[in-house]
């Protein structure tokens, strides 16, 4: 063999070090077969000594056949690697000179993975055998693609944990905030409370009314806040009960941007509403979310004018709910959908993380989706997509009657 060993180890390395393990193998098997010729390559894994060996890659770099069709005859022959853990070499069972195709030799070599065992094929159609050279380089391929894989398995575990960080940071997050919005509101009560018990001090009926309308007012926030945490709660085991009625869009949000400005006169909501058929959805649930729509926008967006949309196509109606606030800076936007998830610094906004995470979930239940525009400074424009019907079964997670 006439080699190029310096450039031979640097493709090696090359294939260890790609993202994609896919292709750290494609690199693997085309960098070695200059070297040593083989027609097809197939690597099977089982997770434990009696599972079965399952094919997780294939190539099919030279002559005849398909990587498929390799794939499917060589679970008995990966078996017997398997077993007995060590190199094998089957030569064509019946030796056929006319048919090269039918002739395949076979080296199967066992891979030792971090999370079970592997086995690579090499098929070399029509011959000639493999020599003992050729083996070793095989053997140095397998430990180079085990290296792969491992690489792989040890990726997946680092997601896997960031993504559990991340949820524990999240409630932690949560837990910090949920206590300060807690607090808070019981803090006026109690205050107010304590105020109008005192017996050293006489309030006029006037005094009396202020004190007691913010005790209402608090009382008011904590309950909402409860019934937030149950929502999301629910949601997140499916257990939200929802009630699909002809519901008429435009209705909807007439009426709740009516009731929006009663509750917020100084509030601007232009409204441009195509005529649209109602359609099947939970009026309540969905009044709901653009209560929070509306709620994170008085929050998030003071005092900007507020722009709701009603477009209706024939197989879906859309919503678009957009502010000309301060926006979201774009590197929060892949998380404001998670449940508890808040952008970091805003200290005057009171809020859960909940209320996104809620309209998510509502629309969902419908077989719809919400996704949100944004840029700094110049609003954020919410979309929700509703399909004319829900879908027929428990696609979404929250359709699911409270048992
Ligand atoms: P919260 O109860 O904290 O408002 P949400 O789930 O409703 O939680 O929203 C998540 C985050 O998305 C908020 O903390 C806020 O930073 C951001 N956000 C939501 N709506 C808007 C908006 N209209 N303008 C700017 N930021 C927004």
């Amino acid at each position: 063999m006439d080699q190029d060993w310096p450039e031979f180890f640097a493709a090696l390395t090359y294939a260890l070090d790609r993202e994609d393990w896919r292709r750290g193998l494609d690199t693997l098997f085309t960098t070695l077969r200059p070297h040593f010729l083989f027609d097809n390559v197939v690597i099977y894994r089982a997770e434990t000594r009696d599972a079965l060996p399952e094919a997780i890659y294939a190539r099919a770099l030279g002559r005849g056949r398909s990587a498929e069709a390799e794939a499917s005859w060589g679970e008995n022959v990966a078996n017997t690697v398997f077993s007995e853990g060590k190199i094998v070499h089957l030569p064509p069972s019946t030796p056929s000179s006319e048919n090269r195709l039918a002739n395949p030799h076979v080296l199967g070599l066992p891979l030792s993975l971090a999370d079970g065992r592997g086995t690579l094929f090499f098929i070399r159609f029509g011959g000639p055998p493999y020599t003992e050279e050729q083996i070793h380089l095989a053997s140095l391929a397998a430990l180079t693609a085990a290296l792969i894989l491992d690489r792989r398995t040890l990726r997946e575990i680092r997601a896997q944990l960031d993504a559990a960080r991340h949820r524990a940071q999240l409630q932690d997050d949560f837990l910090a905030a949920i206590s300060h919005d807690i607090h808070t509101p019981l803090g006026f009560i109690k205050g107010y409370t304590t105020s109008l018990l005192r017996s050293d001090a006489e309030w006029d009926r006037e005094t009396q009314r202020e004190f007691l309308t913010v005790i209402d007012e608090e009382t008011d926030r904590l309950v909402n806040m409860l019934d937030r945490l149950l929502d999301s709660a629910r949601l997140q085991q499916g257990m939200l009960p929802m009630d699909f009625q002809p519901v008429r869009l435009e209705a909807l949000i007439r009426d709740m941007a009516l009731r929006m400005q009663t509750r917020v006169p100084t509030l601007r909501i232009a409204l441009d509403l195509a005529e649209a058929p109602p359609i099947r959805a939970d009026g309540v649930r969905l009044g709901q979310v653009l209560e929070n729509l509306f709620d994170n926008a008085l929050k998030h967006a003071p005092g900007a004018p507020i722009q709701i949309t009603l477009q209706a196509m024939p197989e879906k109606q859309s919503i678009i709910f957009a502010d000309q606030g301060p926006g979201i800076p774009p590197e929060h936007l892949p998380f404001i959908f998670e449940r508890f998830y808040r952008v970091p610094g805003e200290s005057a906004a009171r809020g859960t993380g909940l209320g996104l995470f809620i309209c998510r979930e509502i629309v969902r239940a419908h077989g719809g989706q919400i996704s949100v525009e944004t840029s700094p400074g110049k609003g954020t424009a919410f979309r929700i997509d509703l399909p004319l019907q829900p879908p027929p079964s428990p696609a979404g997670t929250a359709m699911r009657e409270v048992p």
